[in-house]
């Protein structure tokens, strides 16, 4: 489906890209929220953030001040000039952000997960004209992160923008979420007047991981960056692993590289991640298919049976070297790549024959 969009006004700092969004994960208290602005504006940030309602993984954890934080974020509009920006989850966010004159809202990635909950919010928005940041789902799925993007744009919300905060996984090695660039590539590709933020605090989950994150995010062509600063990191209510202090975020900026214009290094990154992306696709895929080959060993071992079975090494070769040809490629490529996939497998069975 094609949306009926309308340019969102979104500033970075000097008019230049990228736009930035920046402020504290949690407004905490009048005086944290003022000074943590404050401090942004003097940085030449145009826009603030800060959540009210906090959607915590585990109930007892502080989540959020809730609707008394309004009020501090009006004063922020007051005292700064900035315009400023909350999550909503719910009808009853909508009707008291509306309340409190907020600017811009966005819509969690637990939230935008669940279609019944992106209904509710959609319908609670009909025939206001207010911009709407739609974050990813948590998990790795773009129909559905378009498919929210669709009930808002049903419901008559023009200024739509998405924000790429990273995908949930187990593997919590480096990223707090994967990033996946491929899904917000693909968004682009399907919705390119879309604009892209890419919430590197959430992705990366750490303070170090901000500047080279904000670096890949401008290199990818991404219109902006929500970027979580605090007046005191260490001390923040939520998430301070991940916050730093409007002066660490203006260094971060300015260190930024921006290539301007549709030049060609954009898409070369662009393609590069399309293609680690492919490279970690074939790398699972043979992990599993090591995996029931494996299983096939112990299959073997249990029947008696010999490892190599030449009538199904030949059904192998040649009708993936028939495949090959009919996806353009070389057969006798192929035969190499299926020999050595071959030889391994038999390396593995081998091993559990052996055990
Ligand atoms: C946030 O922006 O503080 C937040 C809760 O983000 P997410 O929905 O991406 O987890
Ligand atoms: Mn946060």
């Amino acid at each position: 489906m094609e949306l009926d969009l309308k340019e969102i006004k979104l500033e970075g700092v000097e008019g230049k890209r990228p736009v930035v969004i920046a402020g504290p994960c949690s407004a905490e208290s009048e005086e944290q929220t003022l000074n943590t602005a404050k401090q942004l504006a003097s940085k030449g940030i145009k826009i603030f953030r800060a959540g009210i309602w906090k959607p915590r993984t585990k109930p007892g954890g502080f989540e959020g001040v809730g609707e008394k934080g309004l009020p501090w974020l009006q004063r922020v509009k007051q005292e700064t000039g900035m315009r400023v920006a909350t999550e909503v989850a719910t009808a009853k966010h909508v009707e008291e952000v509306l309340k409190h004159d907020i600017d811009l809202l966005w819509i969690g990635a637990r939230t935008s997960a669940n279609p019944f909950a992106v209904q509710e919010i959609a319908d609670s928005l009909r025939g206001v004209d207010i911009p709407v940041l739609v974050k990813n789902p948590v998990n790795p799925d773009l129909e559905l992160w378009i498919g929210a993007l669709e009930r808002l744009n049903n419901a008559g919300i023009k200024q739509l923008g998405v924000i790429h905060r990273g995908f949930s996984s187990y593997d919590k090695k480096i990223y707090r979420n994967l990033p996946q660039w491929h899904i917000p590539i693909e968004l682009r590709r399907r919705l390119p007047r879309l604009p892209i933020i890419c919430d590197p605090s959430h992705i990366g989950g750490k303070r170090e991981l901000i500047a080279p994150l904000c670096q890949q995010a401008m290199d990818l062509n991404f219109d902006g960056l929500m970027i979580e600063s605090h007046e005191n990191p260490d001390c923040a209510w939520s998430d301070a692993m991940q916050q730093v202090t409007p002066d660490i975020l203006s260094y971060i900026l300015n260190l930024l590289v921006i290539r301007e214009g549709k030049q060609t290094t954009d898409n070369l990154s662009e393609l590069r991640s399309q293609i680690d992306e492919c490279d970690n696709q074939l790398i699972e895929t043979l992990a599993k298919r090591m995996r029931i080959s494996r299983e096939i060993g112990v299959f073997k071992k249990e029947h008696n049976m010999t490892i190599f079975q030449s009538g199904r090494y030949d059904e192998i070769i040649n009708k993936r070297g028939i495949q090959a040809v009919q996806c353009g490629m070389d057969s006798e490529f192929m035969k190499k790549v299926f020999e050595a996939i071959h030889e391994e497998s038999v390396r593995q069975q081998v091993e559990i024959i052996n055990k």
